[in-house]
């Protein structure tokens, strides 16, 4: 299947309205700053990994994810989709099918006071369509997100369940997080995990079992600083 220009354009940038104006907002006294960000996987991140899911009935939320998406986006993080669609280009279904699901999932974050700013997919499989640069691991929509939203890669981070996740993050120059639900809470692998799913884990990177872990990983030093700071002003 032969991805078109037109196609090809859509890929990326559906924002989320209410959060762009909270993002002028909240940038007027640094026009220019750029933002910090979250890239999400989507399918055993997000929500049930069931294989090609891009109908809403099939959209389970992993325990805790909306909770732990507020929360990242409360604290100034960009919260970015970056997902392989190969559904498309095996044509199992089209990018409207896939737009229906994320409106519906926007919705549903909406009503529960969350958001996600962004969804980017690469919609190719290079057997069938040739190679691209948008497949993770490749880091081609990460970086298409930056040049659009204005991230600052540095201070990002890229979470996802799969190794390919991670490399495209670390491709990137963003801290990256891979999700394990054998991994315990502190962080440390499992070796004998490890070598049974027979995927080693790239230099770097910080283990741990779901998504609400990883949030806590990464608002850690802002909470830390919150906690001082309200020390500080009792004494
Ligand atoms: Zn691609």
């Amino acid at each position: 299947m032969e991805i078109t220009g037109e196609v090809q354009k859509n890929l990326g940038g559906n924002m989320c309205k209410n959060v762009s104006m909270h993002t002028e907002g909240q940038s007027t006294d640094h026009a220019t700053a750029l933002r910090r960000a979250v890239f999400l996987d989507r399918d055993g991140t997000l929500n049930e990994d069931k294989g090609y899911v891009h109908r809403k009935e099939d959209w389970r939320w992993l325990p805790g994810v909306p909770e732990t998406l507020k929360r990242l986006h409360a604290m100034g993080y960009l919260l970015v989709v970056v997902s392989n669609q190969s559904g498309i280009a095996r044509g199992m279904y089209s990018l409207d099918e896939l737009r229906a699901l994320e409106a519906w999932v926007s919705a549903d974050l909406a009503a529960r006071g969350a958001c996600i700013d962004a969804w980017y997919y690469c919609p190719h499989l290079p057997e069938i369509t040739g190679p691209c640069i948008c497949r993770k691991p490749k880091s081609g929509r990460l970086l298409q997100a930056a040049r659009d939203l204005h991230i600052d890669l540095a201070r990002s981070w890229m979470v996802g369940d799969k190794t390919r996740d991670v490399q495209a993050g670390l491709a990137a120059g963003t801290s990256c997080i891979l999700l394990r639900p054998t991994a315990n809470l502190e962080g440390a692998v499992d070796k004998e995990t490890s070598k049974k799913t027979d995927e080693t884990v790239p230099d770097g990177v910080i283990v741990v079992p779901h998504l609400p872990a990883a949030g806590v990983h990464i608002l850690a030093p802002e909470l830390r600083m919150a906690r001082l700071t309200r020390l500080t002003r009792r004494h």
